[in-house]
């Protein structure tokens, strides 16, 4: 005979699986009100898609990423190599980053730009020595390495994420958080949509900006040329990076040029209440394009900002020996990866801002 009590411990145990059970079946009924753009179904999309997806980040991977790009390779440049090995250090930076992307099913792709690396000029600050590149040096094939995920139904349309990879080429700099971290976010968001099915195409851009001329130049005019359109582009550089004074902030500034880059900007905003991801964000507006989401700008596409800890930049071991990854803020980095996860996904699932 079965006893009364065994059947009550039998139900509750049935009503705890279910009670566990039922956030991981339906993850969108523990978010907050719909974003005001688009209908239900469309929220809904959008909801489980970066509930799902965002909570698979991992700071570890990003962290052991970090280190090898920055520490195992003290320097990612193609004028100088690890003593004993043949590659320059950024072309085996690359061949790292291509067998990342090709473990997570991507058939990542190169191009070629012809570059050189930086002059010094020693009578400037310490931090600002680059210089145009004397007569005599030597040119050097550097790539962009890209990978995506192709759109259904827009795939001439372009969600970029770009990142510069290489390291400082006018000073022995490892070039942690300018730009390990940023190359180490943009693979981040690659492993998390790996399986992805966006309606956009979503494609990531790991380019050269160390050297000159940069390589995301090649890579914004090829869009152009190829007849697509970008619909937005967000650079990450130096996510997370920021003054001591602001140590154990969680910070991300979006930086813009245009009024259609301010709409990203306010997105970021919106996107960081939204989820409660409590960073500290914050918009700044600069003169003239600059860095690698510059290079959209100047192609034409106007929907181009770039996410970085600090604005102007605060970190006083900016392009020097001493930017090392001890030093890099990892859990700021993975919020600001899932902020931009949050606008991939918001980009995707409903187009531009208003
Ligand atoms: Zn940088």
């Amino acid at each position: 005979m079965k006893t009364p009590g065994r059947n009550f411990i039998k139900a509750f145990a049935k009503l705890l699986i279910v009670l566990i059970l039922i956030p991981e079946i339906f993850p969108v009924t523990t978010l907050a009100q719909p974003l005001q753009t688009g209908d239900s179904k469309q929220n809904k999309k959008y909801a489980y898609s970066f509930k799902s997806l965002s909570r698979k980040t991992d700071t570890d991977r990003m962290q052991r990423g970090l280190f090898y790009l920055s520490q195992s390779l003290p320097r990612r440049v193609l004028n100088w190599s690890v003593p004993g090995h043949n590659l320059s250090s950024l072309e085996e930076a690359d061949l790292w980053l291509i067998q990342q992307l090709t473990g997570y099913g991507y058939q990542p792709e190169k191009d070629a730009t012809q570059v050189r690396a930086f002059g010094r000029d020693l009578t400037k600050p310490l931090a600002h020595q680059y210089a145009a590149p004397p007569e005599d040096a030597p040119w050097f094939t550097a790539c962009n390495i890209i990978a995506e995920r192709p759109g259904k139904t827009n795939p001439d349309d372009l969600i970029v994420v770009i990142a510069h990879k290489d390291s400082q080429s006018w000073i022995a700099s490892p070039g942690a958080n300018d730009n390990a971290i940023g190359t180490c976010g943009a693979l981040e968001l690659a492993y998390l949509l790996r399986r992805f099915k966006p309606d956009h195409t979503i494609r990531f851009i790991f380019c050269n900006e160390e050297h000159t001329p940069w390589t995301s130049v090649t890579a914004a005019e090829n869009i152009k040329s190829a007849g697509k359109d970008v619909l937005a582009a967000i650079n990450l550089d130096g996510i997370g990076v920021k003054s001591p004074q602001q140590a154990g902030h969680l910070t991300n500034v979006t930086r813009f040029t245009t009024p259609e880059g301010e709409k990203l900007a306010d997105l970021m905003d919106r996107l960081n209440t939204f989820h409660s991801l409590k960073l500290v964000q914050s918009k700044y507006r600069s003169e003239h394009p600059g860095d690698d989401d510059g290079s959209f700008i100047n192609a034409g596409f106007p929907w181009a900002v770039l996410n970085i800890g600090s604005m102007p930049y605060a970190d006083p071991n900016y392009h020097l020996e001493t930017d090392t990854p001890d030093k890099v803020d990892i859990k700021n980095a993975e919020l600001t990866v899932r902020l931009t996860l949050a606008a991939i996904l918001y980009l995707d699932t409903f187009g531009r801002p208003d």
